[in-house]
This record gives C-alpha cells, sequence and structure tokens, in this order.
C-alpha cells in the first residue's frame, strides 16, 4: 500500500538518533518489527535529460510504534553525508513524506519460546515496537525475555525502554564510549558478543533470539549462534 503522512511530531533522541510521528491519510496496518519504504518529495535521483522523469529516492524504516496507535512512529539515524536520513532530519511539523509497505519478515514468532532481545543503535527501532506491543498487549510475559541494548554513550529511548522493561524484562545496557553508568540499569561496558550472553548467564539455547543493527554485529552474532548450532528458525535478524 502507498499512503502520504503528514509528519505531527520531531524530536531528537540522542545526537544523532531523531523519532518523528506522521499521520497517515488512510489507515495503516503492520505488524512490530516491519517497515516501510520512506520518499520525501524533491529527494530524487537526477535525470539532467528528462527533469519529469526523475525518480524519489527510497529507503526502508523500520516502525517503532504500534498498530493500534493513530499515528506511525519512525527512528532514524542521521547519516551526515547520508540523502535521505538527511532530508528527513529537516523535517518540520506539518510536512508530508510518502510510505509504502508494509514490507519484511522480521515479526515476532508465535511459538512458546523464552526471548532474547538485540540491538545496537538506530536498531533498537523494530525492537521497540516488539517490545511496545509485549508489554502493551501482555502477550509473552510469562516467557523469559531479555533486552540488550548497545550504544555509543546516549541511550536512544532510555527512560521510556528503563518503565516497559520494569518487573517484566530482563533489561541489559551496553555502553562502548565511556566507563561510567547513566541509568541505574545494569550495564556492561563491553561490545555485545556471544561471550556477553554467556558471561550474563542468558540461555539462548533455548530461546526465540531477535537482533538489528549494522551488519558487523549481525554478521559476527549470527556466526556464534550457528556454531553453537542454534537452528537458524531461532535466529531472526534485521541488517540497517
Ligand atoms: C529493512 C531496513 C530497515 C531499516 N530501518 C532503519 C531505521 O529504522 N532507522 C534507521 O536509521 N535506518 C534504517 N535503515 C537504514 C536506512 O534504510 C538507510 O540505509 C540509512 O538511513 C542511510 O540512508 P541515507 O539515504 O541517509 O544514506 P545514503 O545516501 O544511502 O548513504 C549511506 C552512507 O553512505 C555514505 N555515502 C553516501 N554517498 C557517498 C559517497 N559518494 N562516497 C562515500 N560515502 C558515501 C554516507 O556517508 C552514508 O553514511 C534500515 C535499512 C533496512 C534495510
Amino acid at each position: 500500500m502507498k499512503t502520504t503522512c503528514k509528519v505531527i511530531s520531531f524530536e531528537y533522541q540522542t545526537s544523532d538518533i531523531f523519532v518523528f510521528k506522521v499521520k497517515c491519510n488512510e489507515n495503516v496496518e503492520y505488524k512490530p518489527g516491519q517497515f516501510f519504504m520512506l520518499s520525501i518529495s524533491g529527494i530524487t535521483y537526477d535525470n539532467k535529460l528528462k527533469k519529469d522523469l526523475c525518480m524519489p529516492i527510497k529507503r526502508a524504516y523500520s516502525v517503532s510504534s504500534i498498530r493500534n496507535e493513530k499515528y506511525i512512529e519512525f527512528c532514524v539515524k542521521k547519516e551526515n553525508e547520508g540523502t535521505v536520513s538527511l532530508a528527513l532530519s529537516k523535517l518540520k511539523i506539518g510536512d508530508t513524506i510518502n510510505i509504502t509497505g508494509p514490507y519484511g519478515k522480521f515479526v515476532l514468532k508465535e511459538n512458546k519460546k523464552d526471548i532474547v532481545l538485540l540491538a545496537i543503535g538506530s536498531g533498537i527501532t523494530p525492537i521497540m515496537s516488539m517490545l511496545r506491543s509485549i508489554v502493551k498487549n501482555k502477550i509473552y510475559l510469562n516467557k523469559k525475555i531479555t533486552l540488550i541494548y548497545g550504544n555509543k554513550e546516549e541511550i536512544t529511548y532510555k527512560d521510556e525502554i528503563i518503565k516497559l522493561c520494569k518487573d517484566k524484562i530482563n533489561l541489559i545496557f551496553s555502553l562502548t564510549k565511556i566507563n561510567k553508568k547513566v541509568t541505574n540499569c545494569q550495564t556492561i561496558f563491553n561490545r555485545i558478543t556471544i561471550s556477553t550472553l554467556e558471561d550474563l548467564n542468558i540461555d539462548y539455547t533455548n530461546s526465540n533470539i531477535y537482533m538489528c543493527g549494522k551488519l558487523e554485529f549481525i554478521k559476527n552474532l549470527k556466526d556464534s549462534f550457528k556454531e553453537k548450532g542454534i537452528s537458524k528458525e531461532n535466529i531472526n535478524f534485521e541488517i540497517y
């Protein structure tokens, strides 16, 4: 489905990650973890010969909200040399964007396993949608759920994540640029690897694992899980 949406809020979560909400012209259905292709009018591929054939540049962005809300929320990392993320970073309330979708199979599975959520940076976006859905709809809360979220020093969605996880979800922050806790939550000061899970006694062997972030982060963990004999069906990921 393709629709036009109006920006209704915009705020920076950290120095380079911003969150914005849009209201769409039509009712849009999606599952936590899915993404849309976004484009902005005026941000097009150059066609010097036929100006009217300039195609809009589209990029994939996951949804961080859940379906029942009256808006769709996106969370984007501003790439200083990037095309679409930079244009999105300049959005103002009332501006419009175009979306097509939803797409993607990075969604919560309906089996009865424990859940391990692993994210770095803006990779929290689809995980945030899953987390909001788990807590709001009270699903899977009889299972052991762990979230490990890695950042350099600033934590996107910090206060909401702490609130959502309180007493329900085992939450661990990982910080790689500083050596000081920025919350009262359990914090490690290393990159997230399979050793992190083992050191923290997280039983990933009988869990559905969902991870999102840059290629190197996903590849490293995916290879380690494979080496440990974890079945492919239990390893779910989205690469940014
Ligand atoms: C399924 C999916 C979901 C995603 N969801 C999200 C999300 O929720 N949030 C999010 O922030 N991102 C998400 N992404 C990533 C997003 O789609 C974009 O790839 C990202 O925002 C960068 O796009 P851009 O147009 O700003 O940068 P691009 O213009 O594509 O540039 C990408 C990088 O290349 C560099 N670059 C560009 N041109 C040059 C050049 N000529 N020479 C050297 N370097 C150059 C830029 O510095 C930039 O860092 C997702 C990706 C996928 C596949």
